[in-house]
C-alpha cells in the first residue's frame, strides 16, 4: 500500500518551494489510492511554532491537499531514543566533542589542502578517559552515526541511478549535545515505522538520503523509493531560496491566486508535460507522473499564476464565486448578469470590485471633442424602460440610423463615453448593468 508524507518543519509558512514537495507526495498517494500523511517535523522546540502548524494546515486545506492523518515528531521522542540506543549498542553511534569553531577550522584546513570537508572521525580515537574529561569540560557530546565507507546506491524516481561514496560524506550528527534529536534520525524512524513507501523531496536532500539509507538498513527497516525534484529558480535562473519568504502561499492567496491555478502550474512545472489548467483535483491526479520530472533547475515565475487564475475563474459558474460577487457589493438580483459580464474581464476576484463600481457609479466619460454632439444625440436615443440583453443592439441600430455612423466610429465613442475605457466587457452585457442608466427614470 502506497504511503507518502509531507514533512514540513513548523518554522515558517509554506511557500512555492515546499508546495511542490507537498503536491507531489499528495498526488502519488492519491493516484495509488494510498495514504498521505502530514508529518510535522517539530523536534526543534525553539524554532517550531504552533502558529506555523496551524498555518500549514490552513494552507494545505485552502489548496485541497487533504491528509489522512497528522503525525507529530514531538510526540514520538521515545521512539527516536530507542532507535538511538539500538545504534549505540551496534557500535554505529559515537560521541564527538568538537565545538562548531573547531569543526569550522578543520573544514577550512581540508579545503585549503584541496580535500573535501568531511569530518575526520577524530572522536573515534578518544579513549574512555579522554571522553570523560571532555564531557566534564564541555558537557555531553553530539552523537554521530558511523557510516560504512562503501558506495551508497539507489534508483531515484527523478534523478535515475545515484551512487554516492559514503567516504565523501561526514558521519551525520543525529543527536545534539543537549539531547535534541535531529531531523535525520527522526525522519528515518518515522518513514520506517509508518510504512512510508515513497519519499519525494527537494534535491537539497540527496546527501541526507544517502546517509538515511544506511541508517534505515542498520535499524533493519525497508527503504522507501526516493525521488528528488529539482529546486526552483527565479525566471532568469536566479536562486530563489532567499525570495521564497515572499512566495508564501498565504501571500499568493492574498494576491488573488486561485488554488487550481497554483496546483496546475506546480503539478507540471519542470516536467516534460505542458502546463495545462486542470479543472479539479481528479484531473491533476490522473495526469501526474513523477517520472516525467527532470533534474534541471526549474524556473518559476509568479506572474504565470495570473493568466491561469484568470482562465480558471472564467470557467466557473456563479455558484462557485457567489460569495466574492456579493462581497464586491453586487445585489443578489444582478449577480448572474454581473458575473456573466465580469468573468472574462478579471484576472483575480479582487477585480470584481472595480467592475461593480463602474456598474454602480458609472465612469468618468471619455468623450473626444468631435464626438460631443454624437454622444448627446446617442443618449437621447437610449431605449426607454428596463434595459436587457438586446438593448445594446436596438440602441446602436437607432444611433446608426440617426447619425449615419457605423463600425468603430459608432461603437468606440459609445464605449468610451459609458466606461471611460477603450476596451472592456461586451457592451451588450454591460449596458443593462449600468445603474446610472437604469436609474435615469
Ligand atoms: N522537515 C524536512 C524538511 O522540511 C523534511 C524533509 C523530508 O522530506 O524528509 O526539509
Amino acid at each position: 500500500m502506497t504511503t507518502t508524507r509531507f514533512a514540513p518543519s513548523p518554522t515558517g509558512y509554506i511557500h512555492v518551494g515546499n508546495l511542490r514537495t507537498a503536491l507531489m507526495n499528495y498526488l502519488i498517494a492519491r493516484k495509488a489510492g494510498g495514504t498521505f500523511i502530514l508529518r510535522i517535523d517539530d523536534t526543534d522546540p525553539e524554532r517550531s511554532k504552533e502558529e506555523y502548524v496551524d498555518a500549514i494546515k490552513q494552507d494545505m486545506e485552502w489548496l485541497g491537499l487533504h491528509w489522512d492523518r497528522v503525525e507529530r515528531q514531538s510526540d514520538r521522542l521515545d521512539r527516536y531514543a530507542e532507535a538511538a540506543d539500538k545504534l549505540r549498542e551496534m557500535g554505529r553511534f559515537y560521541e564527538a566533542f568538537e565545538t562548531p569553531t573547531e569543526l569550522d577550522l578543520k573544514r577550512k584546513k581540508q579545503l585549503n589542502m584541496g580535500k573535501p570537508p568531511v569530518y575526520d572521525r577524530a572522536a573515534l580515537a578518544l579513549s574512555d578517559a579522554e571522553k570523560e574529561s571532555l564531557r566534564a569540560e564541555r558537557g555531553t557530546g553530539v552523537w554521530r552515526f558511523k557510516l560504512d565507507h562503501e558506495r551508497i546506491e539507489w534508483n531515484d524516481g527523478i534523478l535515475g541511478d545515484i551512487s554516492i561514496d559514503a567516504a565523501s560524506v561526514s558521519d551525520p550528527v543525529l543527536i545534539r549535545g543537549d539531547g535534541q534529536v535531529l531531523y535525520t534520525i527522526a525522519s528515518v524512524v518515522d518513514d520506517t515505522e509508518m510504512g512510508v513507501t515513497d519519499v519525494v523531496r527537494g534535491s537539497d536532500h540527496v546527501t541526507n538520503t544517502a546517509t538515511q539509507i544506511q541508517i534505515i538498513s542498520a535499524l533493519g527497516g525497508t527503504c522507501p523509493r526516493f525521488a528528488h525534484h529539482s529546486l526552483l529558480t527565479g525566471p532568469q535562473g536566479e536562486a530563489l531560496s532567499k525570495r521564497l519568504g515572499t512566495l508564501a502561499l498565504r501571500d499568493l492567496r492574498e494576491q488573488g491566486v486561485q488554488p487550481m491555478a497554483l496546483l496546475s502550474l506546480m503539478a507540471r512545472l519542470g516536467s516534460s508535460d505542458p502546463v495545462e489548467l486542470r479543472s479539479d483535483m481528479a484531473e491533476l491526479i490522473e495526469g501526474f507522473d513523477v517520472a516525467r520530472f527532470g533534474a534541471a533547475p526549474t524556473k518559476f515565475d509568479v506572474q504565470d499564476l495570473f493568466p491561469l487564475t484568470a482562465k480558471h475563474l472564467q470557467s466557473l459558474p456563479l455558484a462557485d464565486v457567489s460569495e466574492a460577487v456579493a462581497d464586491a457589493g453586487v445585489p443578489a438580483e444582478l449577480a448572474e448578469p454581473f458575473w456573466a459580464m465580469a468573468r472574462e474581464n478579471i484576472t483575480t476576484l479582487g477585480d470584481l470590485i472595480g467592475w461593480w463600481e463602474l456598474c454602480r457609479d458609472g465612469a468618468e466619460p471619455l468623450i473626444a471633442d468631435e464626438d460631443r454632439d454624437f454622444i448627446a444625440e446617442a443618449m437621447r436615443l437610449l431605449p426607454e424602460g428596463q434595459l436587457g440583453g438586446e438593448s445594446w443592439g436596438t440602441w446602436t441600430a437607432a444611433v446608426k440610423e440617426a447619425t449615419g455612423r457605423k463600425g468603430k466610429g459608432l461603437f468606440m465613442p459609445l464605449r468610451k463615453a459609458l466606461t471611460g475605457m477603450e476596451r472592456g466587457p461586451e457592451m451588450a452585457t454591460l449596458l443593462p448593468l449600468l445603474q446610472v442608466i437604469r436609474a435615469r427614470g
